[in-house]
């Protein structure tokens, strides 16, 4: 759909200006998008984590319907086909993760798992475990809700399940995500008769990445080909990663900016503002964000949380890198580089292995040797 924009007019103005109203965010209604409601999305998209453009587009629009349900205004049930989406579905999993019950993550969609994890708290507290939160249930949460928040055993848990599960990356399974695609080339810079895509550098770091990993015994998928017909959405990438039962997300893209002097790496994974996080995927990000510039030299732009449908719909720890402005010469210049690539792609391997080393056997930034992995990877095999 073409984003709604300052100057138009219409219901879906009104609309947008009624959310915004409710959230505090714009003094009153009205049916014209104006300079007023254009600071107010701008507020809006960077409270969830959205690029602020102060146009609403598909995502922002989703955002704010979402936003329209606080919590305990309507009861919450696992719907099928159609899951119940909203702020109060994500407020309900955030206060059930801070008391210990397992929901997935805090993705704003009433799905089984969120509907397990309410009767398991129904049939603690003594209420007829149906799954569903209606009066009773938000009425049982608010007594007891207040106790017990502070701690995140889930996240905890969540760490604890891949430390468990051993140092190897033989059998692992990790998808690559070349961003873009299709009809979005994504930045696209011309240079002398050259036209440098960021798409198309993406999909090269990725099959790089991918040789590499299969190398090391992982399972590697790509969620795109080098040239698809269209651009696959981002809930699409996510739900496929899922489907896999993916250990492990990388996104690839690279920056650009109309400011050439702009450059440098950045690495993002899952949160928002009121300071839930996914303790493995920032973990993954600073894994990541620290081996490419250890290896590489590039601007450490460090990493961030952000609330984007890739980051937060995948249920493994994942991250999206942004490596290197197209649209800075000194970046541009390097990236063009095969050699420098597999620099890259060397970092992410490097990220993605000690990422299943136990927390106390980690070992220094850029210190390992990826080349010697297919090495292990033999004298394991030799071992069984
Ligand atoms: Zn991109």
């Amino acid at each position: 759909m073409r984003p709604i924009r300052p100057g138009d007019r219409g219901p879906a103005v009104t609309e947008i200006r009624a959310v915004l109203t409710g959230l505090d965010l714009l003094a009153a209604p009205g049916d014209e998008f104006d300079a007023a409601t254009e600071r107010a999305v701008r507020a809006f998209q960077q409270s969830r984590g959205l690029s602020a453009d102060g146009r609403v587009g598909a995502e922002t629009w989703r955002a704010l319907d979402a936003a329209r349900w606080r919590l305990g205004a309507r009861t919450l049930y696992h719907a099928v086909p159609d899951p119940l989406i909203g702020e109060d579905v994500r407020s309900l999993q955030e206060r059930l993760l801070e008391m210990g019950y397992d929901v997935g993550g805090a993705d704003a969609v009433y799905g089984v798992r969120t509907s397990r994890a309410v009767a398991q708290f129904q049939r603690e507290v003594g209420l007829k475990p149906d799954g569903s939160c209606g009066p009773y249930t938000m009425g049982a949460l608010r007594r007891l809700g207040r106790k017990v928040v502070g701690g995140r055993p889930q996240w905890l848990r969540e760490s604890d399940a891949i430390r468990q599960s051993g140092p190897t990356l033989v059998g692992r399974t990790v998808v690559i995500d070349p961003g873009h695609g299709g009809t979005d080339p994504g930045v696209v810079v011309p240079d002398g008769t050259l036209r440098w895509t960021e798409a198309d550098l993406v999909h090269d770091l990725a099959s790089r990445l991918e040789g590499r990993l299969a190398a090391a015994g992982v399972r590697v998928q790509l969620t795109r080909g080098p040239a698809p017909r269209t651009c696959l959405p981002d809930i699409d990438r996510a739900e496929l990663a899922n489907s896999l039962g993916a250990d492990v997300f990388i996104s690839l893209h690279t920056d650009g900016h109309a400011n050439p002097a702009a450059d440098g790496v950045a690495t993002y994974h899952y949160g928002t503002d009121n300071g839930v996080t996914s303790a493995t995927g920032e973990r993954l990000a600073g894994l990541v964000q620290r081996e490419i510039v250890a290896r590489t030299g590039l601007r450490d732009c460090r990493t961030h949380a952000k609330a984007w449908d890739l980051l937060r719909l995948t249920r493994m720890p994942a991250v999206r890198v942004e490596v290197g402005y197209l649209t800075s010469p000194q970046d541009r210049a390097r990236l063009v580089d095969p050699r420098f690539r597999d620099r890259i792609v060397e970092a992410l391997v490097a990220a993605v292995q000690r990422m299943f080393f136990p927390v106390e056997r980690d070992v220094p930034t850029g210190s390992i040797d990826v080349s010697a992995l297919r090495a292990v990877v033999a004298a394991g095999a030799a071992r069984d």
